[in-house]
């Protein structure tokens, strides 16, 4: 307890401002100077370190006890690594209100949504996290739909006979290919820069000789289960109190899933278009349509829970100011979605070319927004995921006597 207090005491006495006495004795082994929050995580960690009660809880405790000093590096690694799932703030003895204010979630959401920022490429576009709220995501899919629905009303008329769901009568196949192909490359190139540079920041180093592929394994399947969403004990996240609920895990296995489904559904489509020369539209029953519908009802559902998740979350929970940009992505998915869904059902009326501008203006307002919103948390956390793989297997600099 005493040591405890300590850790505290070197951000919380003194000065009566527990910020601002950390950032006078907290040690920082990055090149530049720690952030507040980066230092308020540092803070928070070296009391976690000396009281220990949530070791069991997910990665980031182990990962801490490797640790005794929270450089920027390390700080940016365990935000991502953390999931948010709110079990080591309701467990705490020393949450707030009490003196030492510890709030795990809340420190690593803040210093997470800084590394996307920082880690962006281009650098300049990092701000667009911070403004990539709900109303822009809107604002951009309904101006990309006006587009191209004046488009189609400027080429003969928003309703028209029935196309038999020909939707390259309304806009030629290699028109749409070139235009989402760019747009889509340079997200996934963007995101890979990114995740690069936060890669070689948090330096992974390498899995002992043959055990590469055993930590890769472990970090895709914890990625895949989202094993670090059962709150340590596999009973689930807090969201709204104390008790344990498996909802977010299941929203976001149904999103994530469903926008499985609806890449896989595109990929087929594009081998039929190109390898096997079947031109859309394809029947009901057909592969890319079943898959295609799969997912759509997949990318409603998940977004959907999701949303009702994030109006209802505990106050002290995450960060309130990421709420818009959380909410911007979820409106997207689940727009996405319902307009994809809309245009398969309508795809045999007059409307089906207003229905097509909609749908293509959505999903060009999300490829758009997608190396610049929440879409990277995932991305994060799956490097975050290996590198704690990695580094389990390494010997611990610690306990061999060797110090940090
Ligand atoms: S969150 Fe609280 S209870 Fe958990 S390890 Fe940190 S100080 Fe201890
Ligand atoms: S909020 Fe959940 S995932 Fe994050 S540090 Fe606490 S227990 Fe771990």
């Amino acid at each position: 307890m005493q040591q405890l207090a300590d850790s505290a005491n070197r951000g919380v006495l003194g000065s009566g401002d527990p910020q601002a006495a950390s950032l006078r004795t907290i040690p920082i082994r990055a090149q530049r100077t720690a952030t507040r929050e980066e230092q308020e995580v540092a803070r928070v960690m070296q009391i976690c370190n000396a009281c220990r009660y949530c070791e069991g809880f997910c990665a980031v405790f182990p990962a801490m006890t490797r640790r005794l000093e929270f450089g920027s590096a390390d700080v940016h690694y365990l935000a991502n690594l953390c999931h948010n799932c709110g079990a080591c703030l309701h467990a705490c003895q020393y949450a707030p209100p009490h003196e030492f204010s510890v709030n795990v979630p809340q420190a690593m959401a803040v210093v997470r949504a800084s590394t996307y920022h920082d880690y962006a490429w281009p650098r300049v576009m990092g701000g667009l996290y911070r403004r990539n709220g709900l109303t822009l995501s809107l604002a951009l899919a309904a101006g990309l739909a006006l587009f191209l629905a004046l488009a189609v009303a400027m080429k003969g008329g928003l309703l028209h006979e029935p196309l038999a769901g020909n939707f390259y009568a309304v806009f030629p196949h290699n028109m749409l290919a070139l235009m989402f192909g760019v747009v889509f490359l340079f997200s996934v190139f963007a995101l890979a820069v990114g995740v690069t540079r936060f890669w070689r920041d948090v330096t992974p180093g390498r899995a002992p000789e043959g055990e590469s592929m055993a930590a890769a394994g472990e970090a895709i399947d914890s990625a895949l289960r989202l094993r670090y969403l059962g709150g340590g004990h596999g009973q689930g996240c807090n969201e709204a109190d104390d008790a344990f609920a498996l909802w977010r895990r299941r929203f976001h296995h149904s999103t994530f899933y469903g926008f499985m489904l609806c890449f896989a559904s595109t990929s087929v489509a594009t081998l039929y278009h190109y390898g096997l020369g079947l031109q859309a539209p394809y029947a009901m029953s057909s592969l890319p349509v079943v898959l295609g519908t799969l997912g759509g009802i997949g990318l409603l559902v998940g977004p959907a829970g999701l949303l009702w998740l994030n109006l209802r979350r505990h106050p002290l929970h995450g960060d309130a100011a990421q709420k818009p940009m959380d909410r911007g992505f979820i409106a997207l998915l689940f727009a996405t979605s319902a307009t994809g869904l809309a245009l398969l059902f309508g795809r045999d009326t007059g409307a089906m070319a207003l229905l097509l501008a909609v749908h293509l203006g959505v999903v060009m307002a999300f490829f758009l927004t997608l190396p610049y919103g929440k879409f990277a948390h995932g991305i994060f956390r799956c490097a975050a995921l290996l590198k704690y793989a990695i580094e389990k297997r390494q010997p611990n600099r610690l306990t061999a006597g060797l110090g940090d």
